[in-house]
């Protein structure tokens, strides 16, 4: 099964992140209102964001992509499978 080879894809829940209240979740809020206004898509539930973005919002949040996910999955705006996306594209 080739699909299981495949890094899984990081898709953000907005309806967590919208309901965060975090301070410290201001500057993903922006990145992802960015994305949508680029894309033009606002109304979904999740947001599927780029293997390279994860890159810069570690830049952003000077942190590690490997703890920015885990940091995400503990808010609850990735799945725990999120993990894997990172491992993959470990170097
Ligand atoms: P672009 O990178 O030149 O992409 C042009 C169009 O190619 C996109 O229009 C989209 O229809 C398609 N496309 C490019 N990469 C992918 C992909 O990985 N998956 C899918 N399904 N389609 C892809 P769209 O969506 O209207 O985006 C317009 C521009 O907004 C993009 O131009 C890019 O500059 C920016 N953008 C949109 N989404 C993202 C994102 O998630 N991350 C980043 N860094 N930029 C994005
Ligand atoms: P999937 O990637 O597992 O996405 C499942 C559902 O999550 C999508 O159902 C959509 O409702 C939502 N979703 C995921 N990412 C985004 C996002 O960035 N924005 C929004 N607004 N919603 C998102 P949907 O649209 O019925 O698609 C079903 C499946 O079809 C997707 O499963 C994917 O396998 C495929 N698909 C849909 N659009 C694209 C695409 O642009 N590129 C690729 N490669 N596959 C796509
Ligand atoms: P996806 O659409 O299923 O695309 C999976 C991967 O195929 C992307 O991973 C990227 O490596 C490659 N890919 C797909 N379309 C293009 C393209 O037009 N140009 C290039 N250079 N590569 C492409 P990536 O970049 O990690 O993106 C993950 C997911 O994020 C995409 O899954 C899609 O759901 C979403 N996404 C990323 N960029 C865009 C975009 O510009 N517009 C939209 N609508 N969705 C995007």
């Amino acid at each position: 099964n080739a699909a299981a080879e495949l890094p899984p894809k990081l898709m953000l829940n907005l309806e967590v992140l919208q309901n965060l209240g975090e301070d410290k979740a201001a500057p993903l809020m922006r990145y992802v209102a960015a994305i949508q206004s680029q894309r033009g898509d606002y109304n979904g539930r999740v947001l599927s964001i780029r293997q390279d973005d994860l890159r810069t919002l570690s830049v952003i949040f000077d942190l590690q992509p490997s703890v920015l996910v885990d940091l995400l999955i503990e808010w609850g705006v990735l799945d725990a499978d999120a993990r894997r996306a990172v491992n993959f594209d470990a170097d």
